[in-house]
Protein backbone atom coordinates (compact mmCIF):
# COMPACT_ATOMS: atom_id res chain seq x y z
CA UNK A 1 0.00 0.00 0.00
CA UNK A 2 1.38 3.06 -0.55
CA UNK A 3 1.88 5.84 2.29
CA UNK A 4 -0.27 8.74 0.35
CA UNK A 5 -3.38 6.79 -0.17
CA UNK A 6 -6.24 8.25 0.74
CA UNK A 7 -10.06 7.55 1.01
CA UNK A 8 -10.20 10.83 -1.70
CA UNK A 9 -7.97 8.82 -4.04
CA UNK A 10 -9.61 5.71 -3.55
CA UNK A 11 -13.01 7.41 -4.24
CA UNK A 12 -11.82 9.25 -7.34
CA UNK A 13 -9.47 6.52 -8.24
CA UNK A 14 -12.55 3.86 -8.11
CA UNK A 15 -15.21 5.94 -9.87
CA UNK A 16 -12.50 6.79 -12.62
CA UNK A 17 -11.55 3.40 -13.41
CA UNK A 18 -15.11 1.73 -13.32
CA UNK A 19 -14.44 0.25 -10.29
CA UNK A 20 -17.48 1.63 -7.53
CA UNK A 21 -20.10 4.30 -8.33
CA UNK A 22 -22.16 6.18 -5.85
CA UNK A 23 -25.33 4.62 -6.24
CA UNK A 24 -28.09 6.89 -8.16
CA UNK A 25 -25.47 9.28 -8.74
CA UNK A 26 -27.54 11.10 -11.40
CA UNK A 27 -29.81 11.88 -8.62
CA UNK A 28 -27.45 13.51 -6.54
CA UNK A 29 -26.17 9.72 -5.44
CA UNK A 30 -27.99 8.28 -1.96
CA UNK A 31 -25.98 8.21 1.11
CA UNK A 32 -24.22 5.04 1.75
CA UNK A 33 -24.60 2.85 -1.26
CA UNK A 34 -22.58 2.27 -3.96
CA UNK A 35 -23.11 -0.10 -7.02
CA UNK A 36 -19.71 -1.96 -8.95
CA UNK A 37 -19.10 -0.76 -12.41
CA UNK A 38 -17.34 -3.71 -14.79
CA UNK A 39 -13.81 -4.12 -13.11
CA UNK A 40 -15.21 -3.89 -9.25
CA UNK A 41 -17.84 -6.47 -10.31
CA UNK A 42 -15.06 -8.28 -11.54
CA UNK A 43 -12.86 -7.92 -8.64
CA UNK A 44 -15.69 -8.67 -5.91
CA UNK A 45 -16.50 -11.71 -7.59
CA UNK A 46 -13.64 -13.21 -7.26
CA UNK A 47 -13.22 -11.80 -3.74
CA UNK A 48 -16.35 -14.22 -3.08
CA UNK A 49 -15.21 -16.88 -5.57
CA UNK A 50 -11.93 -17.29 -3.27
CA UNK A 51 -13.67 -17.49 -0.19
CA UNK A 52 -16.09 -19.94 -1.95
CA UNK A 53 -13.13 -22.00 -3.09
CA UNK A 54 -11.46 -22.06 0.38
CA UNK A 55 -14.59 -22.41 2.41
CA UNK A 56 -16.89 -24.93 0.25
CA UNK A 57 -15.07 -26.21 -2.68
CA UNK A 58 -11.43 -27.41 -1.57
CA UNK A 59 -12.87 -28.84 2.02
CA UNK A 60 -14.85 -31.98 2.27
CA UNK A 61 -16.24 -30.96 5.34
CA UNK A 62 -18.09 -27.62 4.21
CA UNK A 63 -21.25 -27.78 1.86
CA UNK A 64 -23.10 -24.33 0.75
CA UNK A 65 -26.62 -22.60 0.77
CA UNK A 66 -28.04 -19.86 -0.34
CA UNK A 67 -31.07 -18.77 1.56
CA UNK A 68 -34.12 -16.02 1.20
CA UNK A 69 -33.71 -12.59 2.63
CA UNK A 70 -36.98 -12.77 3.98
CA UNK A 71 -37.51 -15.00 6.59
CA UNK A 72 -40.34 -15.84 8.94
CA UNK A 73 -40.01 -13.22 11.79
CA UNK A 74 -40.00 -15.60 14.58
CA UNK A 75 -36.35 -16.12 13.27
CA UNK A 76 -35.22 -12.43 14.46
CA UNK A 77 -37.30 -13.12 18.37
CA UNK A 78 -35.22 -16.30 18.65
CA UNK A 79 -31.73 -14.61 17.16
CA UNK A 80 -32.34 -11.82 19.53
CA UNK A 81 -32.04 -9.35 16.92
CA UNK A 82 -35.87 -8.33 17.54
CA UNK A 83 -34.57 -7.43 21.35
CA UNK A 84 -30.94 -6.83 21.23
CA UNK A 85 -29.65 -5.87 18.13
CA UNK A 86 -29.53 -1.45 18.51
CA UNK A 87 -27.68 0.70 18.42
CA UNK A 88 -27.12 3.50 20.74
CA UNK A 89 -28.61 6.52 19.34
CA UNK A 90 -28.30 10.22 20.76
CA UNK A 91 -29.75 13.29 19.37
CA UNK A 92 -28.11 16.68 19.50
CA UNK A 93 -30.60 19.48 19.83
CA UNK A 94 -28.08 22.36 18.63
CA UNK A 95 -27.62 20.58 14.87
CA UNK A 96 -30.73 17.69 14.70
CA UNK A 97 -27.98 15.44 13.92
CA UNK A 98 -28.44 11.70 15.36
CA UNK A 99 -25.16 10.28 16.03
CA UNK A 100 -24.25 6.92 17.82
CA UNK A 101 -23.54 7.30 20.79
CA UNK A 102 -20.24 5.10 21.61
CA UNK A 103 -18.83 6.81 18.66
CA UNK A 104 -19.39 10.28 19.55
CA UNK A 105 -17.35 9.60 23.26
CA UNK A 106 -14.86 7.70 21.22
CA UNK A 107 -14.05 10.43 19.00
CA UNK A 108 -13.30 13.07 21.51
CA UNK A 109 -12.13 10.84 25.02
CA UNK A 110 -10.14 7.87 25.18
CA UNK A 111 -12.98 6.10 27.18
CA UNK A 112 -14.26 2.34 25.36
CA UNK A 113 -17.89 3.01 25.62
CA UNK A 114 -18.29 -0.42 24.01
CA UNK A 115 -21.28 -2.25 25.71
CA UNK A 116 -22.31 0.74 28.36
CA UNK A 117 -26.39 0.79 28.79
CA UNK A 118 -28.59 3.42 27.57
CA UNK A 119 -28.67 5.60 30.86
CA UNK A 120 -24.41 5.08 31.00
CA UNK A 121 -23.77 6.61 27.88
CA UNK A 122 -26.77 9.44 28.59
CA UNK A 123 -24.40 10.69 31.82
CA UNK A 124 -21.06 10.32 30.47
CA UNK A 125 -22.35 12.61 27.09
CA UNK A 126 -24.00 15.05 29.44
CA UNK A 127 -20.89 15.42 32.11
CA UNK A 128 -18.07 14.96 29.95
CA UNK A 129 -16.94 18.43 28.87
CA UNK A 130 -14.99 16.86 25.64
CA UNK A 131 -18.12 15.35 24.18
CA UNK A 132 -19.32 17.89 21.57
CA UNK A 133 -21.31 17.74 18.84
CA UNK A 134 -18.90 17.81 15.65
CA UNK A 135 -20.75 19.36 13.22
CA UNK A 136 -21.83 22.47 15.66
CA UNK A 137 -19.56 22.18 18.74
CA UNK A 138 -22.96 22.07 20.46
CA UNK A 139 -23.17 20.42 24.26
CA UNK A 140 -27.23 20.18 24.23
CA UNK A 141 -27.70 16.51 23.63
CA UNK A 142 -31.16 14.16 24.23
CA UNK A 143 -31.03 11.34 26.20
CA UNK A 144 -29.35 8.05 24.90
CA UNK A 145 -31.62 5.16 23.27
CA UNK A 146 -31.47 2.15 21.69
CA UNK A 147 -31.69 2.34 17.79
CA UNK A 148 -33.22 -1.24 16.09
CA UNK A 149 -30.63 -1.80 13.15
CA UNK A 150 -33.34 -4.14 11.21
CA UNK A 151 -35.17 -2.85 8.33
CA UNK A 152 -38.80 -3.25 8.82
CA UNK A 153 -40.97 -4.44 5.51
CA UNK A 154 -44.56 -6.04 5.25
CA UNK A 155 -45.49 -9.43 3.51
CA UNK A 156 -48.47 -8.99 1.14
CA UNK A 157 -51.13 -5.96 0.16
CA UNK A 158 -51.96 -5.23 3.98
CA UNK A 159 -49.76 -2.96 6.08
CA UNK A 160 -50.67 -4.66 9.04
CA UNK A 161 -48.76 -5.44 12.91
CA UNK A 162 -49.16 -8.84 11.91
CA UNK A 163 -47.34 -8.58 8.12
CA UNK A 164 -44.06 -7.05 9.72
CA UNK A 165 -41.27 -8.92 7.81
CA UNK A 166 -37.45 -7.73 8.34
CA UNK A 167 -34.45 -7.77 5.49
CA UNK A 168 -32.02 -10.40 7.10
CA UNK A 169 -29.19 -8.08 9.31
CA UNK A 170 -26.89 -11.40 8.95
CA UNK A 171 -27.37 -14.02 6.88
CA UNK A 172 -26.25 -16.90 9.89
CA UNK A 173 -29.91 -17.39 10.88
CA UNK A 174 -30.68 -18.67 7.07
CA UNK A 175 -28.12 -21.46 8.23
CA UNK A 176 -29.20 -21.99 11.25
CA UNK A 177 -32.79 -22.56 10.35
CA UNK A 178 -31.76 -25.27 7.88
CA UNK A 179 -29.68 -27.28 10.09
CA UNK A 180 -31.54 -29.87 10.01
CA UNK A 181 -32.54 -30.50 6.47
CA UNK A 182 -28.93 -29.80 5.52
CA UNK A 183 -28.30 -32.79 7.69
CA UNK A 184 -31.15 -35.05 6.75
CA UNK A 185 -29.96 -34.44 2.82
CA UNK A 186 -26.43 -34.60 2.94
CA UNK A 187 -24.81 -37.19 4.43
CA UNK A 188 -22.51 -34.59 6.73
CA UNK A 189 -21.30 -35.78 9.98
CA UNK A 190 -19.81 -33.53 12.47
CA UNK A 191 -17.68 -31.69 12.44
CA UNK A 192 -19.01 -29.93 9.60
CA UNK A 193 -19.67 -26.44 7.84
CA UNK A 194 -22.65 -24.49 6.27
CA UNK A 195 -21.60 -21.88 4.05
CA UNK A 196 -23.38 -18.93 2.49
CA UNK A 197 -22.64 -15.88 0.22
CA UNK A 198 -25.64 -12.96 0.56
CA UNK A 199 -26.99 -9.82 0.63
CA UNK A 200 -27.63 -8.32 5.00
CA UNK A 201 -29.51 -5.05 5.27
CA UNK A 202 -28.77 -3.10 8.57
CA UNK A 203 -29.95 0.33 9.38
CA UNK A 204 -26.88 2.10 10.40
CA UNK A 205 -27.05 5.05 11.98
CA UNK A 206 -23.48 6.33 10.59
CA UNK A 207 -22.33 4.45 7.73
CA UNK A 208 -19.20 5.44 6.20
CA UNK A 209 -15.88 5.30 5.11
CA UNK A 210 -16.77 4.52 1.44
CA UNK A 211 -17.94 0.75 1.18
CA UNK A 212 -16.90 -0.04 4.86
CA UNK A 213 -19.96 0.26 6.08
CA UNK A 214 -23.43 0.64 4.46
CA UNK A 215 -26.98 -0.75 4.94
CA UNK A 216 -27.12 -2.90 2.29
CA UNK A 217 -23.81 -4.93 2.01
CA UNK A 218 -23.01 -8.54 1.22
CA UNK A 219 -22.06 -10.92 3.77
CA UNK A 220 -19.52 -14.43 3.40
CA UNK A 221 -20.71 -16.51 6.70
CA UNK A 222 -19.92 -19.87 7.91
CA UNK A 223 -21.32 -22.06 10.91
CA UNK A 224 -18.83 -24.79 11.64
CA UNK A 225 -20.67 -27.54 13.83
CA UNK A 226 -18.85 -29.24 16.18
CA UNK A 227 -18.84 -31.62 19.40
CA UNK A 228 -19.11 -29.54 22.61
CA UNK A 229 -15.40 -29.44 24.17
CA UNK A 230 -13.73 -29.47 20.94
CA UNK A 231 -15.38 -26.05 19.94
CA UNK A 232 -12.26 -23.89 21.57
CA UNK A 233 -9.48 -25.89 18.94
CA UNK A 234 -11.63 -25.37 16.32
CA UNK A 235 -11.91 -21.67 17.20
CA UNK A 236 -8.28 -21.69 16.47
CA UNK A 237 -8.07 -23.31 13.69
CA UNK A 238 -10.74 -20.91 12.09
CA UNK A 239 -8.76 -18.30 12.88
CA UNK A 240 -5.23 -19.56 10.96
CA UNK A 241 -7.25 -20.52 8.31
CA UNK A 242 -9.01 -16.95 7.98
CA UNK A 243 -5.52 -15.15 8.35
CA UNK A 244 -3.74 -17.73 5.81
CA UNK A 245 -6.79 -16.66 3.41
CA UNK A 246 -5.78 -13.36 3.63
CA UNK A 247 -1.85 -13.60 3.33
CA UNK A 248 -2.05 -15.85 0.43
CA UNK A 249 -4.15 -13.67 -1.45
CA UNK A 250 -1.72 -11.13 -0.78
CA UNK A 251 -2.59 -8.94 1.79
CA UNK A 252 0.50 -7.55 3.56
CA UNK A 253 0.16 -9.39 7.23
CA UNK A 254 1.89 -6.28 8.56
CA UNK A 255 -1.34 -4.34 7.75
CA UNK A 256 -3.35 -7.39 9.23
CA UNK A 257 -3.70 -8.48 13.11
CA UNK A 258 -5.61 -10.05 15.57
CA UNK A 259 -8.11 -8.50 18.28
CA UNK A 260 -9.42 -10.17 21.15
CA UNK A 261 -13.17 -8.96 21.85
CA UNK A 262 -13.23 -8.80 25.97
CA UNK A 263 -15.10 -10.82 27.97
CA UNK A 264 -17.72 -8.50 29.33
CA UNK A 265 -18.01 -7.10 25.93
CA UNK A 266 -18.97 -10.27 24.07
CA UNK A 267 -22.05 -10.50 22.16
CA UNK A 268 -25.37 -12.21 24.11
CA UNK A 269 -24.42 -15.69 22.14
CA UNK A 270 -20.68 -15.81 22.12
CA UNK A 271 -17.79 -17.27 24.58
CA UNK A 272 -15.06 -15.66 22.26
CA UNK A 273 -14.89 -13.82 19.85
CA UNK A 274 -11.67 -12.76 17.81
CA UNK A 275 -11.80 -10.48 15.18
CA UNK A 276 -9.56 -9.65 12.14
CA UNK A 277 -8.36 -6.41 11.64
CA UNK A 278 -7.14 -4.64 8.90
CA UNK A 279 -5.26 -1.00 9.00
CA UNK A 280 -7.35 0.66 6.62
CA UNK A 281 -5.25 4.21 5.59
CA UNK A 282 -8.39 6.22 6.58
CA UNK A 283 -10.21 4.53 9.35
CA UNK A 284 -7.10 2.91 11.62
CA UNK A 285 -7.31 -0.62 12.95
CA UNK A 286 -10.94 -1.79 11.51
CA UNK A 287 -13.02 -4.91 11.76
CA UNK A 288 -12.60 -7.33 8.34
CA UNK A 289 -14.26 -9.90 9.84
CA UNK A 290 -15.06 -11.66 12.90
CA UNK A 291 -14.29 -15.61 13.84
CA UNK A 292 -16.67 -16.33 16.87
CA UNK A 293 -17.33 -19.14 19.14
CA UNK A 294 -21.64 -19.06 18.93
CA UNK A 295 -21.99 -21.66 21.19
CA UNK A 296 -25.13 -23.80 20.59
CA UNK A 297 -27.15 -20.39 21.44
CA UNK A 298 -28.84 -20.55 18.29
CA UNK A 299 -29.73 -23.97 17.65
CA UNK A 300 -31.14 -23.98 20.93
CA UNK A 301 -33.03 -20.86 20.96
CA UNK A 302 -34.61 -21.98 17.44
CA UNK A 303 -35.52 -25.03 18.91
CA UNK A 304 -37.48 -23.28 21.74
CA UNK A 305 -38.93 -20.64 19.47
CA UNK A 306 -39.84 -23.20 16.98
CA UNK A 307 -40.58 -26.51 18.56
CA UNK A 308 -38.05 -28.78 16.42
CA UNK A 309 -35.51 -30.58 17.83
CA UNK A 310 -32.08 -29.11 16.45
CA UNK A 311 -29.67 -32.02 17.28
CA UNK A 312 -27.18 -33.84 15.89
CA UNK A 313 -27.12 -37.79 16.49
CA UNK A 314 -23.53 -39.01 16.72
CA UNK A 315 -24.07 -42.71 15.65
CA UNK A 316 -20.97 -44.22 16.72
CA UNK A 317 -20.97 -42.80 20.56
CA UNK A 318 -24.93 -43.60 19.91
CA UNK A 319 -26.10 -40.31 21.84
CA UNK A 320 -27.53 -37.02 20.48
CA UNK A 321 -26.40 -33.39 21.10
CA UNK A 322 -26.41 -30.08 20.40
CA UNK A 323 -23.12 -28.64 18.69
CA UNK A 324 -20.89 -25.90 19.15
CA UNK A 325 -21.03 -22.98 16.42
CA UNK A 326 -17.53 -21.64 15.19
CA UNK A 327 -18.56 -18.70 12.71
CA UNK A 328 -16.14 -16.67 10.75
CA UNK A 329 -18.19 -14.30 9.45
CA UNK A 330 -16.80 -11.93 7.13
CA UNK A 331 -18.04 -8.93 4.09
CA UNK A 332 -17.58 -8.83 0.92
CA UNK A 333 -17.46 -4.94 0.36
CA UNK A 334 -15.20 -4.70 3.18
CA UNK A 335 -12.60 -7.21 2.03
CA UNK A 336 -12.87 -5.79 -1.35
CA UNK A 337 -12.28 -2.15 -0.02
CA UNK A 338 -8.87 -3.87 1.81
CA UNK A 339 -8.13 -5.51 -1.38
CA UNK A 340 -8.33 -2.29 -2.91
CA UNK A 341 -6.09 -0.23 -0.72
CA UNK A 342 -3.67 -2.51 -0.11
CA UNK A 343 -3.11 -3.29 -3.90
CA UNK A 344 -3.00 0.36 -4.53
CA UNK A 345 0.62 2.11 -5.54
CA UNK A 346 2.06 4.93 -7.02
CA UNK A 347 5.53 4.53 -8.38
CA UNK A 348 7.58 7.66 -9.08
CA UNK A 349 8.80 6.63 -12.26
CA UNK A 350 10.62 9.86 -13.19
CA UNK A 351 10.16 13.52 -11.07
CA UNK A 352 6.90 14.23 -13.78
CA UNK A 353 5.88 10.84 -14.07
CA UNK A 354 3.70 8.55 -11.49
CA UNK A 355 2.42 4.88 -12.24
CA UNK A 356 -0.26 4.13 -10.65
CA UNK A 357 -0.49 0.16 -10.33
CA UNK A 358 -3.22 -2.24 -8.36
CA UNK A 359 -0.58 -5.01 -7.27
CA UNK A 360 -3.84 -7.49 -6.69
CA UNK A 361 -2.85 -11.14 -6.47
CA UNK A 362 -3.67 -12.57 -10.17
CA UNK A 363 -6.51 -13.95 -8.28
CA UNK A 364 -8.60 -11.21 -6.99
CA UNK A 365 -7.55 -9.12 -9.75
CA UNK A 366 -10.43 -8.24 -12.47
CA UNK A 367 -8.76 -8.99 -15.82
CA UNK A 368 -6.12 -11.74 -15.53
CA UNK A 369 -4.38 -10.70 -18.74
CA UNK A 370 -4.61 -7.81 -21.57
CA UNK A 371 -3.79 -8.87 -25.22
CA UNK A 372 -2.11 -6.05 -27.49
CA UNK A 373 -1.38 -6.47 -31.18
CA UNK A 374 1.11 -3.83 -32.07
CA UNK A 375 -0.20 -2.88 -35.11
CA UNK A 376 -4.20 -2.44 -35.70
CA UNK A 377 -3.53 -3.99 -38.92
CA UNK A 378 -3.50 -7.49 -40.42
CA UNK A 379 -1.86 -10.31 -39.97
CA UNK A 380 -1.10 -9.02 -36.62
CA UNK A 381 -4.21 -7.80 -35.42
CA UNK A 382 -5.84 -11.76 -36.90
CA UNK A 383 -3.05 -13.26 -34.43
CA UNK A 384 -3.53 -11.47 -31.56
CA UNK A 385 -7.38 -12.01 -31.82
CA UNK A 386 -7.16 -15.41 -32.36
CA UNK A 387 -5.20 -15.46 -29.33
CA UNK A 388 -7.49 -13.20 -27.69
CA UNK A 389 -9.91 -16.00 -28.51
CA UNK A 390 -8.35 -18.57 -27.11
CA UNK A 391 -7.70 -17.32 -23.86
CA UNK A 392 -11.06 -15.63 -23.04
CA UNK A 393 -14.14 -17.83 -21.45
CA UNK A 394 -11.28 -19.12 -19.14
CA UNK A 395 -11.00 -15.71 -17.40
CA UNK A 396 -11.55 -11.82 -18.05
CA UNK A 397 -9.26 -10.96 -20.73
CA UNK A 398 -8.91 -7.62 -22.27
CA UNK A 399 -7.89 -6.78 -26.25
CA UNK A 400 -6.75 -3.53 -26.59
CA UNK A 401 -5.00 -1.93 -29.77
CA UNK A 402 -5.55 2.29 -28.88
CA UNK A 403 -2.54 3.88 -28.33
CA UNK A 404 1.04 3.33 -27.79
CA UNK A 405 2.09 0.12 -25.76
CA UNK A 406 3.23 2.03 -22.80
CA UNK A 407 -0.18 4.13 -22.26
CA UNK A 408 -1.46 0.57 -23.24
CA UNK A 409 0.48 -1.08 -19.94
CA UNK A 410 -0.59 1.67 -18.35
CA UNK A 411 -4.22 1.40 -18.35
CA UNK A 412 -3.73 -2.33 -17.51
CA UNK A 413 -1.51 -1.41 -14.60
CA UNK A 414 -4.17 0.83 -13.01
CA UNK A 415 -6.52 -1.58 -13.67
CA UNK A 416 -4.47 -4.42 -12.00
CA UNK A 417 -4.12 -6.79 -14.99
CA UNK A 418 -0.93 -8.81 -14.26
CA UNK A 419 0.27 -9.42 -17.42
CA UNK A 420 -0.04 -8.26 -20.64
CA UNK A 421 0.51 -10.15 -24.02
CA UNK A 422 1.86 -8.24 -26.89
CA UNK A 423 2.04 -10.13 -30.81
CA UNK A 424 4.22 -7.99 -32.89
CA UNK A 425 5.75 -8.03 -35.95
CA UNK A 426 8.00 -10.94 -35.28
CA UNK A 427 5.21 -12.82 -33.77
CA UNK A 428 4.33 -13.78 -37.60
CA UNK A 429 8.35 -14.85 -37.73
CA UNK A 430 9.14 -16.77 -34.78
CA UNK A 431 5.79 -17.56 -33.30
CA UNK A 432 6.47 -15.96 -30.09
CA UNK A 433 4.60 -13.18 -27.82
CA UNK A 434 5.84 -11.39 -25.30
CA UNK A 435 5.05 -11.49 -21.67
CA UNK A 436 5.40 -8.65 -19.51
CA UNK A 437 4.51 -8.82 -15.79
CA UNK A 438 2.85 -6.08 -13.97
CA UNK A 439 4.97 -5.27 -10.89
CA UNK A 440 8.64 -6.69 -11.72
CA UNK A 441 7.73 -4.98 -15.44
CA UNK A 442 10.04 -7.60 -16.85
CA UNK A 443 9.33 -9.16 -20.20
CA UNK A 444 9.84 -13.01 -20.94
CA UNK A 445 9.05 -14.41 -24.78
CA UNK A 446 7.54 -17.74 -25.34
CA UNK A 447 5.73 -19.63 -28.15
CA UNK A 448 2.27 -18.32 -28.84
CA UNK A 449 0.71 -22.27 -28.29
CA UNK A 450 2.36 -22.06 -24.76
CA UNK A 451 0.42 -18.59 -23.54
CA UNK A 452 -2.45 -20.28 -21.96
CA UNK A 453 -0.68 -22.81 -20.09
CA UNK A 454 2.08 -20.59 -18.73
CA UNK A 455 -0.68 -17.61 -17.64
CA UNK A 456 -3.14 -20.48 -16.17
CA UNK A 457 0.45 -21.37 -14.04
CA UNK A 458 1.14 -17.78 -13.71
CA UNK A 459 -2.57 -17.49 -11.81
CA UNK A 460 -2.41 -19.98 -9.92
CA UNK A 461 0.59 -19.56 -8.64
P1 LIG B 1 -19.16 -3.45 13.06
O1 LIG B 1 -18.68 -3.59 14.49
O2 LIG B 1 -18.12 -2.91 12.10
O3 LIG B 1 -20.50 -2.81 12.91
P2 LIG B 1 -20.15 -6.09 13.34
O4 LIG B 1 -19.27 -6.64 14.40
O5 LIG B 1 -21.51 -5.66 13.67
O6 LIG B 1 -19.38 -4.94 12.54
P3 LIG B 1 -20.70 -8.63 12.21
O7 LIG B 1 -22.08 -8.67 12.68
O8 LIG B 1 -19.67 -9.45 12.91
O9 LIG B 1 -20.20 -7.12 12.15
O10 LIG B 1 -20.68 -8.92 10.66
C1 LIG B 1 -19.66 -9.67 10.03
C2 LIG B 1 -18.98 -8.87 8.94
O11 LIG B 1 -19.93 -8.28 8.06
C3 LIG B 1 -18.13 -7.71 9.43
O12 LIG B 1 -16.87 -8.14 9.84
C4 LIG B 1 -18.05 -6.84 8.19
O13 LIG B 1 -17.04 -7.30 7.30
C5 LIG B 1 -19.40 -7.06 7.54
N1 LIG B 1 -20.28 -5.95 7.87
C6 LIG B 1 -21.03 -5.78 8.97
N2 LIG B 1 -21.74 -4.63 8.91
C7 LIG B 1 -21.41 -4.05 7.72
C8 LIG B 1 -21.82 -2.86 7.06
N3 LIG B 1 -22.70 -2.04 7.60
N4 LIG B 1 -21.27 -2.58 5.86
C9 LIG B 1 -20.38 -3.42 5.27
N5 LIG B 1 -19.98 -4.57 5.84
C10 LIG B 1 -20.48 -4.89 7.05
Amino acid sequence: MSQSVTMEKIVSFSKRRGFIFQSSEIYGGIRSAYDYGPLGVEMKRNVKDEWWRSMVHTRDDVVGLDAAIIMHPRVWEASGHVGTFNDMLVESRTSGRRYRADHLIEAATDIDAEGMTASELTELIHSDERIKDPLDGGRDFTEVRPFNLMFETYTGPVKSEENIAYLRPETAQGIFTNFKNVLDTSRVKVPFGIAQIGKSFRNEITPGNFIFRTREFEQMEMEFFVEPGTDEGWHDYWLDQRWNWYTALGIDPENLRRYEHPKEKLSHYSKRTVDLEYNFPFAGWSELEGVANRTDYDLKRHTEFSGQKLEYRDQQQNRAYVPYVIEPAGGADRMTLAFLVDAYEEEEVSEDDVRTVLKLHPRIAPIKAAVFPLSKKEPVSTVARELYDDLKGDYRIAYDDGGSIGRRYRRQDEAGTPFCVTVDFDTLEDKQVTIRDRDTMTQERIPVEAVRDRLKALISG
